[in-house]
This record gives structure tokens, sequence and C-alpha cells, in this order.
């Protein structure tokens, strides 16, 4: 299947191509200029996407799931067949070094590939001579996926695997900001599916909230900002859709004294730094034990003033732009407040003249507590160094948050680490690693990071409704003559 990346953006709806009306403006962030139209989707073109999904329904959750584990194995095929031009748009569209864009690719056909291992269980409750009675879990009908622009094509992914394996249809929109791979992934799958299985749809800031209220629509997961997740909520409530949110992050480490701090400044540099910080599980606030403060802080700087910052798509760029002009302007408006309130920059703050969305990494030195650069999310590379004193201390800053995505604990002594994790409010906690992520192991976010859960079974039952079947073993009475 060989098709044409850099032209031509179209849906698929109902199985077949589909050109908007109107067409919203794909930006490269790296030159701040247009590459590409997508089409804006009307909402007669949403109806016909989710009137195709309800059609396609039935037949899709009576196949059989191994018929089902097969398609996302094809799937991961295509995408792997096709590495180099999807990864090299996702650059262009996204920002991120291709190399990181390859890595996307992989890792969203990683997730086909072994969410195509599992099946549904079915939980035998009783099974005696006269009665049977099994718990089975079903698909929920159509399924809309919502995903935000950081990584768009994985981030996709983890609703498409679990959604379709269950035996739901699906009608997905990614970001207006970065439409053009997901249409593109659209394209290559297209004849692997029935038609109506697989919708997607891209469109300006009308769609997300005409899916999030739309009466055919039974699921919403949803991968985006806190804000936004609590307006799908609220929409969502006019049918009772079953919702996965899947939202912001603010998230802690804490650092003890005992850490060989060379070897481990790398690790936390780009924990904090990777994707230019624009990752739900970033490490977003540093605390760091006193003792090795001061030296953590200039080794961070160190590394900082090495890596290099470009046009993702040109050799040896480490760190892309920002993603778009908004989330640019959030940022330059967050150090614009600490520089008011007198915080101490380690390092960037300035930012650079010239053509794209590029912000310097920028380090904080031991901001108070409630500045804006520690309570908020920033998603972008502005990261503040937090000194502590006592283990008690800093599990209560590290957990005085509204967020509870992810945190991690560096500790020589493991065991010492794990007592620190276990007391944080957060669903996915890292000791001495971090963001070991696979398929298997379920994410869910904590307090405002969340409601429900992505990957791994728990994941995949998201996707399903249980339905307990009773059934008496032994002949009906009859009625007496
Ligand atoms: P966003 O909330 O602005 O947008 C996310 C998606 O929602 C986009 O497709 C957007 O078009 C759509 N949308 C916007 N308004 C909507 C509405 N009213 N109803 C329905 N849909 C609507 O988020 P973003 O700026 O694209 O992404 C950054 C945020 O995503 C960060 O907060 C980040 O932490 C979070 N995120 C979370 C995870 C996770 O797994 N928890 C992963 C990645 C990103």
């Amino acid at each position: 299947m060989s098709i044409d990346f850099s032209a031509r953006y179209v849906m698929t709806i109902g199985g077949k191509a589909a050109t908007g009306t109107e067409t919203i403006t794909v930006v490269n962030p790296a030159t701040a200029e247009a590459i590409a139209t997508a089409p804006n989707a009307s909402r007669e073109q949403l109806d016909q996407a989710v009137d195709g999904a309800r059609a396609a329904f039935a037949l899709w959750a009576a196949k059989p799931v191994s018929e089902r584990q097969s398609t996302l194995r094809a799937m991961a095929e295509r995408l792997n067949a096709n590495i180099d031009g999807l990864s090299q748009l996702l650059t262009r569209e996204q920002g991120k070094p291709l190399d990181a864009a390859r890595n996307e690719v992989l890792s969203a056909a990683h997730w086909c590939a072994e969410f195509s291992k599992l099946s549904l269980p079915v939980d035998t409750i009783e099974d005696s001579n006269t009665t049977l009675v099994q718990t089975r879990h079903v698909p929920l009908g159509v399924v809309g996926g919502i995903v935000p622009w950081n990584f768009p094509l994985v981030l996709a992914l983890w609703k498409v695997a679990p959604a379709l394996l269950a035996g739901n249809t699906l009608v997905l929109k990614p970001s207006p900001f970065t439409p053009l791979t997901t249409l593109k992934f659209g394209e290559l799958v297209r004849d692997l599916l029935p038609p109506g299985v697989l919708n997607i749809v891209s469109g300006d800031d009308r769609l997300g909230p005409w899916m999030s209220s739309h009466p055919g629509i039974d699921k919403i997961s949803f991968t985006g900002s806190t804000a936004t997740g609590r307006k799908v909520m609220q929409s969502a409530a006019g049918n009772l859709k079953r919702l996965t949110l899947e939202l912001g992050g603010n998230d802690a480490a804490i650092v003890m004294p005992d850490v060989d701090v060379e070897a481990l400044a790398p690790v936390l540099f780009w924990a904090a730094f990777a994707n230019s910080s624009q990752f739900c599980l970033a490490t977003k606030r540093l605390y760091v034990h006193e003792a090795i403060y001061e030296q953590m802080a200039n080794a961070l700087v160190r590394i900082g003033r090495s890596v290099k910052m470009g046009d993702g798509s040109a050799e040896g760029t480490q760190l892309g732009p920002i993603q778009n002009r908004l989330q640019y302007q959030r940022l330059i408006n967050l150090v614009e407040d600490s520089r008011f309130h007198g915080h101490r920059f380690l390092l960037g703050g300035e930012i650079p003249k010239g053509k794209g969305f590029f912000f310097p990494v920028t380090l904080i030195d031991n901001p108070p507590d409630d500045s804006r650069v520690v309570k908020e999310e920033p998603f972008g590379p502005i990261l503040p160094l937090l000194k502590f004193s006592t283990i008690d201390e800093a599990v209560v800053r590290a957990n005085d948050s509204e967020y509870g995505l992810g945190a991690s604990v560096w500790a020589r002594d493991y065991r010492q680490g794990q007592a620190i994790a276990e007391r944080l409010q957060a669903g996915s906690v890292w000791v001495n690693e971090i963001h070991t992520i696979t398929p298997h192991k379920p994410m869910a976010g904590h307090k405002q990071s969340g409601i429900g859960v992505e990957n791994g079974l728990v994941g995949l039952l998201e996707y399903t409704v249980p339905q307990t079947l009773s059934i008496k073993k032994a002949d009906a009475p009859r009625a007496a003559p």
C-alpha cells in the first residue's frame, strides 16, 4: 500500500475519503508557515461518520475476536511499512525531531501489535449442574476518540487499538493543530476494515464539543487538558456517555541525597525536556535534597546549554519547537510571571528572535511553592528546581497539587525509594526509572488528572460494559396442562 504523504489530506467517513467544503490550515511550528490544509468537518459530516459507525457496529461486534486481533496486526504492519512517510509528516506538523517521530510511529505500531494479543475475559461466577452464571464484557457501541497535539499518532492508536479490539466502532478526531498524520493513517488502513468501523474526522474548535454532546456516541475517550476534560464531562451528560479522560499532569520527581548526581542529571533532564516538555508525564517539578541541590542544578544547566534545539527535520536536532503559537504564548506569559515575581533563572527564559515557535530550556531556581510556575502545568520547557530537607516535607509538597498523573523517586536505596513512592498520589509512580510505559501497564490519572484508565487489560475493559448471563441448564418448567 503506497500513498502520497505530502498532499491531499482527506477524512475517512463510512469507509470512503471525504473532503470538506471548508478547510483548516496546518502550520509547521519550526517555520510558523502554513504547510497544508485539512478538511474542516461540517456537523452533517460528523453525523454521517456517527451513522456509519452505528451501522457498522453490529457486524463488527459479532466478529470473532481473532479476526479483530488480526486486523490490529495488519494495522501494525501498515504503520511499520510506512514509517518514513509518516514520521516525516509528523515532524513537519508537530515539530519533534525526526528520530522521535520515527519512535512515535514504531510505538503506535507496537501498541497495535501488543493489543492484538489481548482478549476479553469471561468470568464464570457459577457453573453447577443446574445453573451457569457468567459475566462477559461486551462492547459499548460507537466510541468518540479525541486526541491532543503532542503525540498525535501514538495517542490516537491508544484509542483505536482497544476500542476496535473490544468490538466497538470509532469516530476519531485529531487536534486541529496536528491532523495530517492521523488523516494519512486513516487512508493507509481504510482497506483493512469494513466501512464505518474507523472514521477519522478533522475540524476546528466546534468539532470536539459536537462529538462530546452527540447523542449517537456512547463513549468519549479523551486525552487533553484538564480544563477541556471538565467541558467534555459536562457535555457528555446528555446521554450518559461513558468517559475515559486522560488529562493534564504536574509530575513531581523527588531526588534523595544518596544518588550519583552526575549520572542521574541527564536522565532527569530528558525526563523533563523530551518532546520539548510537551508530554503529559514529563517531570514538571523537580524536588532535590538540599545536600545535592547545587550540584544537581549545575549539572542540569550544563546539559541544557549543550542541547541542540532546532527544526526537527535537521540532522542532530534534539529538541524541536513548541507545537503551536497559543501554547508558545502561554509559556512566554509564564516566564514573564516568574520574572515579575523576581524568580532567579538558572538558564533560559529569553525568547530567541526569528521564525518558528522556539522556546529555550528554562530552569528556575527554587521558586515559591505557590508561584504559577510550580502550581500550573507549563507543558513546555520550563522546569522549577525545588529544594527540600526532609522526606515528609517532600512528600507533602509533591502531593500538594490538583493533578496526580505521574511521579518519580530517585534514591540509591530503592527500598527507601519505594516507601516514598507508595505515599505519592499519582497513577504512575517510578523508582529509579521513568516513563517505562508499555501497552500492558494500566495508566490512570489520580485527582484531576483524569477519570478511568488507558492501557493494559483494565484499559481494554473501559471500552466494554459487563453483561451478566444467568442460564438455567435444566428444561424450563412447563405450564400445567
Ligand atoms: P486540549 O484540551 O486543548 O485539546 C485536546 C483535544 O480536545 C483536541 O483534539 C481539541 O481539539 C479537543 N477539544 C478542545 N475543546 C474541546 C471541547 N470543548 N470538547 C471536546 N473536545 C475539545 O489539549 P492540548 O492542548 O491539545 O494537549 C495538551 C494537554 O493534554 C496537556 O494538559 C497534557 O497534559 C494533556 N495530555 C494528557 C495525556 C494523558 O495521557 N493524561 C497525554 C497527552 C496530553
